[in-house]
């Protein structure tokens, strides 16, 4: 039987989780959901952001479906307290998952939503894969009355690694990775760049590969984003590539993600955005990334691709004929959203 965690968290979280589970239950007949709390509402509860037991229940489940985590209520200064985001990067670390997969395409029924106009998106469609398990977010971080400092590292195999899931992805794909650091600065970055190319020439020499430097990355990407096909890049970098890229599709509240490494154990699925506290409570969150999220579980989690482009495609449909949330500009709710798709499943 088909086990999926799901993990609602804070803030929007539970308000966008509840439609999914009902997808999953629509597509996945049978289906066991097993629902923890996690992050903020976890602190609340248990003192930590994520538990031993939330741990081993997604280590034995088919995949993870995570809403969102974190809040103004558990913002702190105090280094030592608990905080949400440590039960992300701890789930993510103790599942393997090194691989952050984010889709970038927007829908022409959204290009007036973008900040970019229409003829410079039209034909865009990018993967971004962010290195998720190195960097700055894991390195040594020290703070004293006078400084503070956080320390970027990289292993070989941990790029090594990110590279290949960026070249096979191209495979499937336009055959083209752009390789994005900041080699002229760090020297984590100019290893990175020497390490992508190593591997490119070992093993993946029909794609071609590309290096570009991180901030010429963020204007080429408002600029000219079609010319992406793959981009591959560090934990950091990814991060904020990733939301400028999700502006492209009109709003953080349409981009899913995977977080994938570990071929034996769970893939991590999710949407970009984060907890939205400002809109938290009232029903008007888009729920269309968590859907899209949930489409990508069935595919990459389930091998369900039948069913994830039949849950991608009411998405479209939904859109097509007009359905728009708060942040797209409209007025539909969150409830409105999921029977809007729902129509077309
Ligand atoms: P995090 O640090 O967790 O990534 P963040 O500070 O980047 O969080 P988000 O929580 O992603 O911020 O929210 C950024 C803005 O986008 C907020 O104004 C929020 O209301 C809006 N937003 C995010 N997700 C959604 C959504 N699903 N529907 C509508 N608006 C959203
Ligand atoms: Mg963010």
């Amino acid at each position: 039987m088909t086990k999926i965690v799901t993990l609602p968290g804070d803030g929007i979280g539970p308000e966008i989780c509840a439609p999914a589970v009902e997808l999953l239950e629509h597509f996945v007949p049978g289906v066991e959901v097993e629902e923890h709390v996690f992050g903020g509402a976890s602190i609340d509860a248990h003192g930590t952001a994520l538990t031993d037991e939330v741990l081993a229940a997604a280590k034995t489940a088919d995949a993870v479906l995570l809403a969102a985590v974190g809040g103004p209520k558990w913002d702190t200064t105090d280094p030592s307290a608990p905080r949400p985001e440590q039960g992300l990067l701890g789930i993510r670390k103790a599942l393997g998952l090194y691989a952050n997969l984010r889709p970038v395409r927007p829908l022409p029924a959204l290009y007036d939503s973008s900040a970019l106009k229409r003829e410079i998106l039209d034909g865009t469609d990018m993967l971004v894969v962010r290195e998720l398990t190195g960097g700055i977010y894991f390195g040594e971080k020290t703070r004293t009355e006078t400084d503070a400092s956080d320390l970027c590292h990289y292993t070989v195999e941990e790029v090594d690694r990110i590279a290949r899931v960026a070249f096979e992805a191209a495979r499937g794909r336009r055959n083209l990775v752009h390789s994005v650091d900041k080699a002229n600065v760090m020297e984590t970055s100019r290893q990175w760049r020497q390490v992508v190319h190593e591997v490119h020439g070992a093993d993946f020499a029909d794609v071609q590969l590309e290096d570009q430097l991180v901030d010429s990355c963020a204007m080429q990407l408002i600029a000219n984003p079609t010319q992406f096909d793959v981009i591959v890049t560090e934990n950091l970098f990814g991060d904020i590539l990733s939301d400028a890229a999700a502006m492209l599709s009109g709003s953080l509240g349409m981009l899913p993600s995977a977080s994938l490494g570990n071929p034996d154990g769970p893939g991590l699925f999710e949407p970009v955005h984060g907890s939205a506290p400002d809109i938290a409570g009232q029903g008007v969150a888009n729920p269309l990334a968590m859907f899209l999220s949930t489409a990508m579980l069935l595919r990459h989690g389930l091998a369900m691709e039948t069913e994830a482009a039949a849950l991608e495609s009411a998405v479209d449909q939904a859109l097509d004929a007009g359905l728009r949330t708060r942040d797209l500009g409209g007025t539909a709710g969150t409830d409105e959203a999921y029977a809007a798709v729902r129509k077309y499943l």
